[in-house]
């Protein structure tokens, strides 16, 4: 096992990964930026090192500064979290270069999952249904109109190297394609300095449906089933269940069995997610996210198994602790992603927090840096807490769920705890019928009439 484990990270995910370092019994070191020197997990850290100021650039991307700190310390290996560099082959491959074991795929998994379309060639190979569109990247507006004709309208021309929803843009019709192709192109090239894009049909209400793989380095590969990612808003998921609600026992193994598959084919090392788009009973692969997830608390919860642990185990080199036929799926669980935010703009609202009272009681896990006194730096991500709530079934689930968001106080600023207080009470959340477009397009839609 590690002697001692570097985290390159902050917020929410530091303080997990220092947690289960902890049980785990290693000593851990975070880096950390000026912004974050009162942060909860620089001050239960064993050690930490400031790398650089607020600006991510100077400090949670300065791949100097942390390779630095890492060999200052004696650090053998290290956990990027989420975001950041967590999936940067090349930050992946210097890890490496300098004698550390890094937490995660091996660089050229992240590398190739990285870019979409490579991506698609790679499920595809592996046996995974695809959203049908352009076999490879797309380069000109003519290649384009003519692959458009298979495909169909609508159509989404998608940013090879996307993330976060950008880089994405729909063509209802074959006029609007031209725009589409090159407004997609243009975002593309100023969000991630590629304008590479490629071709999908636009699926008109689909759910997003995603499957946690794991995987160590003797040929063991497990799926841990599926997370339902559909409450979005701008593409960004805000509240996640496990199980779905609309999946059958059968079709979470058929699709599980499928995705194992993938994962054991190509090789992969560690934990990953295979997110698919499902409609009218079928299932079709968009991209694999070669790191732990931001909901992947929920999975822990009906499975039992902790996934960061498993994660940094098999980076060491055991074997995973269990196999396909021990994955058990008890009770459900939900998570709801806590922003601190303007509750109309969307805008990020930082600040220092004054009240912070977390809900409690069986069943309640809150993921999350803050303290009253803190000051939530207005650098980075306004994620600030994660609510994950288990119960015995779905009913019991929302139940707890309920309760525990009236305990929740934060302040003074505003947050989605709002929100999500009114979600738990709409009808598509509380018999599942909703999709990927029914947040915005139908529940925020008639609040704002209101
Ligand atoms: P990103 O990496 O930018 O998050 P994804 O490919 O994961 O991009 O897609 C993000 C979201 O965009 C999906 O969860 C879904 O809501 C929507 N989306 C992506 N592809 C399609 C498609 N072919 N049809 C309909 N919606 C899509």
């Amino acid at each position: 096992m590690f002697k001692k484990i570097l985290i390159a990270n902050r917020g929410d995910i530091a303080l997990r990964v220092l947690r289960a370092c902890k049980e785990l019994g290693i000593p851990t070191v975070i880096v950390h930026s000026t912004a974050d020197a009162n942060s909860m997990p620089v001050r239960l850290a064993d050690e930490s090192v400031c790398i650089g100021g607020a600006p991510a650039s100077e400090s949670y991307l300065n791949i100097p500064a942390i390779l630095t700190a890492a060999a200052i310390t004696g650090c053998d290996a290290l956990h990027p979290g989420v975001g950041f560099l967590a999936e940067n082959a090349d930050f992946a491959e210097m890890v490496k270069a300098h004698g550390l074991t890094f937490i995660g795929p091996e660089p050229h998994h992240i590398r190739s999952m990285g870019d979409k379309v490579e991506a698609k060639i790679t499920a595809a190979k592996g046996g995974l249904p695809l959203v049908p569109g352009s076999p490879g990247a797309v380069h000109t507006l003519e290649e384009a109109q003519t692959l458009s004709k298979d495909i169909g309208f609508p159509l989404l021309v998608k940013a090879a190297s996307g993330g976060g929803g950008r880089g994405m843009k729909v063509a209802n019709t074959a006029d609007d394609l031209a725009e589409a192709f090159s407004s997609a192109r243009s975002e593309a090239k100023a969000a991630f300095g590629d304008d590479t894009v490629y071709l999908e049909r636009y699926l008109d209400n689909p759910r997003h449906i995603e499957i946690q793989v794991i995987a160590d380095a003797h040929g063991n590969t497990a799926h841990l089933g599926e997370r339902e990612c559909s409450v979005q808003r701008r593409h960004q998921k805000l509240f996640e269940e496990a199980p779905s609600p609309v999946l059958t026992e059968a079709q979470r193994a058929d699709i599980g069995a499928v995705a194992a598959k993938a994962t054991a084919e190509m090789g992969y090392l560690g934990v990953g997610t295979m997110e698919f788009l499902y409609q009218d009973g079928e299932f079709y692969f968009i991209e694999m996210n070669t790191r732990i997830q931001v909901e992947h608390p929920i999975t822990e919860e009906i499975t039992g198994i902790d996934l960061v642990q498993e994660q940094i185990k098999v980076a060491a080199g055991e074997k995973l602790s269990f196999s396909q036929e021990d994955v058990t799926f008890t009770g459900h669980a939900i998570e709801c992603r806590i922003n601190a935010e303007h509750p109309e703009t969307f805008m990020p609202m930082p600040g220092k927090v004054a009240t912070f009272h977390p809900s409690g009681g069986t069943g309640i896990r809150i993921e999350s840096p803050l303290y009253a006194g803190y000051s939530i730096p207005p650098h980075y991500d306004s994620l600030i807490a994660k609510l994950i709530v288990y119960g015995r079934d779905r009913d019991h689930c929302l139940a707890r769920l309920r309760q525990a968001l009236d305990e929740f106080i934060i302040g003074p600023m505003p947050t989605t705890l709002d929100l999500h207080k009114k979600l738990v009470n709409a009808d598509a959340i509380k018999d599942g019928s909703y999709t990927i477009k029914w947040l915005e397009e139908e529940f925020l839609a008639k609040a704002e009439e209101q």
